[in-house]
């Protein structure tokens, strides 16, 4: 019936741009009032070793937390905030709760590991990024070592020479680096071999594939093997199954992340694991 009469189509496909574009609007003018009130939170997924299912780090991850509690998942609001450039002033608050929150754990002992910080391009390519990361480093006092900064495969390709700089600059500092959800975008062997980063995350999608179909198990098998050819480390994300985490065991992956360990948490929860470690642990031994 919709194709019969193309005019009616236009009209509804108009009516939805409109509402979309109006709940941009609305989107962006909320997002503003929690930048300013700094409503976000983070949240941490641990990471292990796939030898034997050690606690090798966390990954922070943010959360927007609506006057009501609720919180809103970051697929929900970093598209928008990368859009209107906010996401700078939140990836500085994100860093700077991370930073935080180490000198925290030290302080309180806890052997957590490093943690992960997700950076968008549009960070990366804000010309004060570099200054403002130093200055979130001198202020906390955090060894840049216990940080990783994340940086996804697709940003990276944006401007692979421009990026090469910057995460050259940052590693210079003493981050360590890693290339986020790799193997959707289209990089070339040739930038991996340059881009000077520590670690490959491999994309859940071919994780989430890898017992069901050849293609995505030959393709994380090649990752690793380039991977670690090239010196990098190998990192699973979204490994919800045990079957999985054997598999990628057999193909010699390093690390993974997942459900299957533990689901994002607030700090309290990473807290109270780390007082008692060895239940978190045991899971993958
Ligand atoms: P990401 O960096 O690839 O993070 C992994 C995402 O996968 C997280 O979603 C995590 O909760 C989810 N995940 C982890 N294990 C599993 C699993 O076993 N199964 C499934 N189905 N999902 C799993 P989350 O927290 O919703 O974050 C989504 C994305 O938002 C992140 O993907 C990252 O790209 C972005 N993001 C999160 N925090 C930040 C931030 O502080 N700054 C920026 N720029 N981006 C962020
Ligand atoms: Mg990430
Ligand atoms: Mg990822
Ligand atoms: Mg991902």
């Amino acid at each position: 019936a919709a194709k019969a009469n193309p005019h009616r189509r236009t009209e509804f496909y108009r009516t939805e741009l409109c509402e979309q574009a109006e709940r941009q609007v609305a989107l962006t003018k909320l997002l503003r009032k929690a930048v300013s009130r700094h409503q976000f939170r983070a949240y941490y997924q641990s990471k292990h070793a796939v030898d034997d299912g050690r606690l090798t780090g966390y990954e922070a991850l943010i959360r927007w937390q609506l006057d009501d509690g609720v919180l809103v998942s970051p697929a929900q609001f970093i598209p928008v905030a990368e859009e209107t450039g906010l996401i700078v002033e939140i990836g500085r608050w994100m860093l700077g709760e991370v930073c935080r929150q180490i000198t925290e754990w030290r302080r309180l002992g806890y052997a957590f590991g490093r943690v992960s910080v997700n950076i968008s391009g549009r960070q990366l390519t804000d010309p004060e990024f570099v200054t403002t990361v130093a200055e979130i480093i001198g202020r906390t006092g955090v060894d840049p070592s216990d940080l990783e900064l994340e940086i996804t495969e697709s940003w990276l390709m944006v401007d692979p020479e421009r990026s090469t700089e910057i995460l050259q600059a940052l590693r210079g500092m003493g981050f360590k680096l890693s290339i986020d959800d790799f193997g959707i975008a289209y990089s070339s062997m040739n930038y991996l071999k340059h881009f000077p980063v520590d670690i490959i995350k491999v994309d859940r999608s071919f994780v989430r594939d890898i017992l069901t179909d050849r293609d995505s198990q030959a393709i994380v098998s090649a990752i690793i093997a380039m991977g670690h050819n090239l010196g990098r480390e190998i990192v699973a994300e979204g490994v919800e199954t045990r079957g999985q985490l054997d598999m990628l065991r057999s193909a010699g992956c390093d690390e993974a992340q997942g459900y299957l360990f533990s689901r994002p948490v607030p700090p309290e929860d990473v807290e109270r694991a780390r007082r008692m470690p060895l239940r978190q642990e045991a899971v993958a031994s």
